[in-house]
């Protein structure tokens, strides 16, 4: 879009700054925004910390400051990754207001308009009112799954949390259509840890200025329209974020891994919508048994496979070890693995015809923006809520429901890519591509939040 030189104009020297959460599933999204505030006018200066920061010079358009977080040695991979973000919330307090308050006396740059901050960095708020700065909160998640974690006082007083084994199946009548195995839960050492985060998150989005959601009215305008009535706050849905951007902006990347750009030229050439790409994110990891089940229910698929195995995936190895000797040989040309894809890129080829997903928010939105149907394999916290989404209420995949089994799998598969009675699944993914185009045109509803998000950065008082 091209920026209206009037409102270029009245908003010249305002300054956003944004604080993301050192995780990719994070650093993405904020970074479309930042991309997306720009293209209107904004300035950007991005505090990081040392742990996962991403490299400036794909952004030169951006200002960049660094905290030194200090993170204890032991706290320095994302195993436990409740602790990882307790941890973070604990120590960056003090780094982090000395950083911004540099940047609030520091009159050679733009006066800044508002902090943007990842939901779950919420020790922001205190800062953000200590040092007077409007508050603007990112929800990298879905609508939906915010509205179970802000449920979840009355999960634990209705003996749903903490989740027993022998309820597993029982529907939670507050939420439908979720069950209990599908509340969002993670394993941590000490579970009081999780509560804390969430409700942390919560209550310092409701203390906010407003939150902003990488999603669309057409997709979770009823989750919306709850949290907007729990919330109390603005809630600005603009998403798909990595959409606007492309029509924006230049493509940068903030990947923290390097794209292994020969997925590209090995879907080239294979069949239309004949391909089952297969990744679990940047931080899902799976033993060695559910590991060969997977490469087995894939190999017996018949379809040809786009498989991402990041190094660490599989515990107790370094990347691909325990599959036997000459797998992908025996399977001429079927299959092809690599370290970490061109996501957006492989789920926009047009060989691609389903999408074998953990179901993070990103990868969901990822599959939805170019009509993928998904099978879904949710490992933790937020991604099973969007799976239950994903498979019951948009009805634009299946759920891998009884575990990882090579027979279950290679039926799945066929089920979703080739049997007559996937038919409707596909069909409905495609639907919800369009709505998802539509929501960003000059009419749409994501375009429409925009303008009242600059809006309303503009109207906040610092
Ligand atoms: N991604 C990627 N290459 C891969 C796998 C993932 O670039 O091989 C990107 C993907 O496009 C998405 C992000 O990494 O933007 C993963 O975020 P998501 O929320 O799906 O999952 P998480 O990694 O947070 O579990």
């Amino acid at each position: 879009r091209q920026i209206n030189s009037v409102e270029m104009e009245q908003r010249k020297g305002r300054r956003l700054v944004l604080f993301p959460l050192p995780l990719q599933g994070h650093i993405n999204p904020m970074f479309d925004l930042a991309n997306i505030l720009h293209s209107r006018g904004f300035s950007i200066t991005i505090i990081h910390t040392t742990f996962n920061s991403p490299n400036p010079s794909n952004y030169p358009h951006f200002t960049f400051r660094i905290i030194s977080e200090d993170l204890p040695e032991n706290n320095r991979c994302t195993k436990d990754l409740i602790a990882f973000v307790s941890m973070l919330n604990a120590i960056c307090g003090s780094p982090f207001r000395d950083c911004l308050a540099d940047l609030l006396s520091d009159t050679s740059e733009e006066p800044i308009a508002c902090l943007i901050s990842d939901a779950i960095l919420y020790f922001t708020q205190d800062v953000a009112n200590e040092l007077k700065v409007p508050r603007m909160v990112l929800r990298t998640g879905a609508a939906s799954s915010f509205c179970v974690f802000s449920s979840f006082p009355l999960l634990r007083e209705k003996g749903y949390l903490p989740i027993q084994d022998s309820q597993l199946e029982e529907p939670i009548v507050e939420l439908p259509p979720l069950r209990v195995k599908d509340l969002p839960v993670i394993h941590t050492n000490d579970p009081e840890d999780l509560y804390d985060v969430v409700v942390g998150m919560v209550e310092q989005s409701k203390a906010s200025n407003g939150m902003i959601w990488n999603t669309f009215e057409e997709l979770e305008g009823t989750s919306l329209a709850t949290l907007h009535q729990k919330l109390g706050v603005p809630l600005f849905p603009i998403g798909p974020f990595h959409k606007c951007f492309a029509v924006t902006s230049s493509t940068t990347s903030s990947s923290l891994l390097t794209h292994d750009q020969s997925c590209i030229s090995w879907l080239d050439k294979q069949d239309p919508k004949s391909v089952i790409y297969v990744s679990f994110g940047s931080l899902a990891s799976i033993s060695e048994t559910q590991f060969l089940e997977i490469a087995w229910g894939l190999a017996n698929s018949n379809q040809p496979f786009l498989w991402v195995v990041r190094p660490g995936l599989v515990h107790g190895s370094n990347w691909v070890e325990p599959l036997p000797n000459g797998f992908l040989e025996t399977l001429g040309g079927k299959g092809h693995i690599v370290k970490w894809a061109p996501q957006q890129q492989v789920l926009a080829h047009p060989s691609v015809g389903a999408f074998w997903t953990h179901n993070g928010w990103n990868s969901t939105l990822e599959s939805i923006c170019e009509g993928v149907p998904m099978v879904c394999m949710p490992c933790f916290t937020d991604q099973k809520v969007n799976a239950r989404y994903v498979s019951e209420v948009w009805g634009i995949g299946l759920q891998l429901e009884k575990g990882l089994e090579r027979g279950e799998i290679q039926r799945t598969i066929k089920r979703l890519m080739v049997d007559k009675d996937g038919e409707n699944i596909r069909e409905r993914t495609l639907n919800l591509k369009e709505k998802s185009n539509l929501c960003l045109s000059e009419s749409g509803s994501s375009k429409q939040a925009l303008d009242s998000l600059v809006h309303h950065i503009l109207s906040l008082e610092s």
